[in-house]
């Protein structure tokens, strides 16, 4: 399955991976960029929906943690590969389990 955004796919090799994220980020690079924006600089109205979007994310036994920066830890989902801070604050984008 793959993130309707970005098409990433956590299941393909590690080198098509890079590819289709390279891919992605020229066919969609508004979207990527104001997802990764809107977990830095916050808007209440895309944090409503974000917030019940991330508790599902923070609960879901498919998310893999890749890495603890400054006592944070950064999950991404494991069926896209996409961070789960910023496909959550993404409203294009849906859950690859259609659990939001
Ligand atoms: S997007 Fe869906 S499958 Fe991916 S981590 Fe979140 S709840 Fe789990």
């Amino acid at each position: 399955m793959s993130c309707t955004s970005c098409g990433n796919n956590a299941k393909k090799s590690k080198s098509r991976r890079v590819k289709d994220v390279i891919i992605a980020a020229i066919n969609h690079p508004y979207s990527i960029l104001k997802a990764h924006y809107r977990t830095v600089i916050k808007d209440e109205s895309i944090e409503s929906i974000a917030k019940p979007r991330l508790v599902q994310c923070y609960n879901c036994k498919d998310k893999k943690l890749i890495a603890t920066i400054l006592n944070k830890q950064i999950y991404i989902c494991g069926y896209c590969s996409c961070p789960i801070e910023s496909k959550a604050r993404d409203l294009n984008e849906t859950c690859s389990l259609n659990k939001w």
